[in-house]
């Protein structure tokens, strides 16, 4: 081992013997063509073994390459490159008069490594960000190049598919007009009389927090885009103060807040992009489940809630609709996620996760693919309809098994 390569909260170190950063793509290719098995570090933020290639593979890394972000303002269509990052993304697509859809809370994370894992932000008509997604370009085990398009019968399985299909060196993903955005945040929204369909359409994207302390949500996110009417909230009063989600930590690196209008990019994540947080002292899980369970959901974890305070540093409940990825967690179904930040201390975590999964089991709950679950493999793989296909296309994009791992290996079908 040449140097020790950790995910970005420290809990996993990779077994890899080295990270390659090649410069270009016909190094990229050559290592790819040349290697046994091979795993993309995006930006590290998953909190599982996702991206491990395992001690005899390569890990490589795009942040050699150059970040091309290529706007066609005519097309409304942003052609970026595999190691790009959503900050930057954001930033130039807005300089266009541009904008994406949605984000995910923390604008740091890559591109092509949130869609690989169905990375969402909240909206009940916004899909995962994988769903701007129109074509996807993939360098395979060969090292030759293979486009799959929208239309293509393959594309369902082609954004987020866990790295497992090859090297993602682009995507291009649809834009649209710039639009403004405005947060106002709430305090004390309670979970008796909780009618959740209205809450979560009280806005663009909206956001429940608590630490499961006691009933109910501590705060409110309500992100209204300028250009839409400004919903009455009569459920929680209006926040006095700047929050951050986590209680007790100072605001200063959120995104603005008391409802000051600003460009999308710079309201939708919950952390604003100047702030760039190297590592983190958390861990996190987070279960996608069909929305119109969402209130039963919330009882059933608020049933166990003694059992999850304890090492929750904060609970998130937004909501995704139904997109057509077949990996994705929110595919097919409006979704409603619930979400949970734990205190890094993982051999106290994982028995309150496996309390957290049983409460939800009802509800046929999907676990997030970049966070932390026990779930076991087949009852996950049984969650997906379409896991064959996804598991045929793979073999034919990449016949000996290069992209696959252990953590994937489980998950695939037969
Ligand atoms: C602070 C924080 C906030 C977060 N907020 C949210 C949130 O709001 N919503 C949400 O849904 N999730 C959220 N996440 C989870 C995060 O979005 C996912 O873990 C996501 O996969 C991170 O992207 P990454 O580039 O860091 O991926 P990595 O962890 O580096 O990789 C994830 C997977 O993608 C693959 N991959 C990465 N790049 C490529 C490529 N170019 N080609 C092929 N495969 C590739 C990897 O091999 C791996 O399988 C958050 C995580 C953190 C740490």
């Amino acid at each position: 081992m040449t140097e020790t390569v950790t995910n970005w909260a420290g809990n996993i170190t990779f077994a890899a013997k080295e990270l390659h950063r090649p410069h270009s793509l016909d190094a990229l290719r050559s290592l790819v063509a040349g290697s046994g098995r091979v795993r993309v570090l995006g930006s590290g933020h998953s909190f599982n073994e996702i991206a491990e290639p395992g001690g005899d593979g390569v890990l490589l890394s795009l942040g050699a390459l150059a970040g091309e972000v290529d706007v066609d303002t005519a097309a409304r269509t942003v052609r970026v490159a595999g190691g790009v990052r959503y900050a930057e993304l954001a930033r130039r697509v807005h300089e266009r008069g541009l904008a994406l859809p949605n984000m995910a809370s923390l604008p740091h994370i890559s591109v092509a490594g949130s869609v690989a894992t169905g990375t969402h932000g909240s909206g009940v008509g916004n899909g995962s960000l994988a769903s701007a997604v129109r074509e996807v370009e993939i360098v395979t085990a060969d090292g030759s190049t293979v486009v799959i398009g929208r239309g293509d019968r393959r594309f369902g399985g082609a954004v987020t598919s866990l790295g497992a299909l090859g090297v993602v060196t682009a995507l291009v993903l649809d834009l649209q007009p710039g639009y403004g955005v405005e947060q106002h945040l709430f305090t004390e929204l309670p979970l008796d009389g909780l009618d959740f369909e209205t809450v979560a359409a009280a806005a663009y994207s909206v956001s429940l927090f608590t630490d499961w302390g006691a009933p109910g949500f501590r705060q409110v996110w309500l992100k209204r885009r300028t250009d839409e009417p400004l919903a009455d909230f009569p459920w929680a009063t209006p926040a006095g103060e700047a929050l951050h989600p986590v209680p007790g930590m100072p605001a200063v690196n959120c995104t603005e807040q008391f409802g000051v209008p600003g460009p999308w990019h710079e309201r939708l994540p919950h952390f604003r992009a100047e702030f760039t947080p190297s590592s983190g002292n958390e861990l996190q899980s987070e279960y996608l489940l069909a929305r119109r369970h969402a209130t039963e959901a919330l009882y059933a974890i608020d049933g166990i809630r003694q059992t999850v305070a304890p090492v929750l540093q904060v609970c998130e409940v937004r909501t995704v609709a139904a997109d057509e990825q077949w990996l994705s967690p929110s595919y097919g179904r409006d979704t409603v996620a619930l979400h949970f930040t734990w205190v890094e201390d993982t051999a106290a975590v994982l028995p309150v996760v496996r309390a957290v999964e049983a409460a939800l089991e009802p509800f046929e709950p999907r676990p997030h693919w970049g966070k932390v679950f026990e779930m076991p493999a087949d009852v996950v793989r049984g969650r997906y309809p379409r896991i064959d296909d996804f598991t045929a296309l793979a073999r034919v994009l990449d016949p000996a098994g290069k992209f696959t791992n252990a953590f994937v290996r489980d998950f695939l079908a037969g």
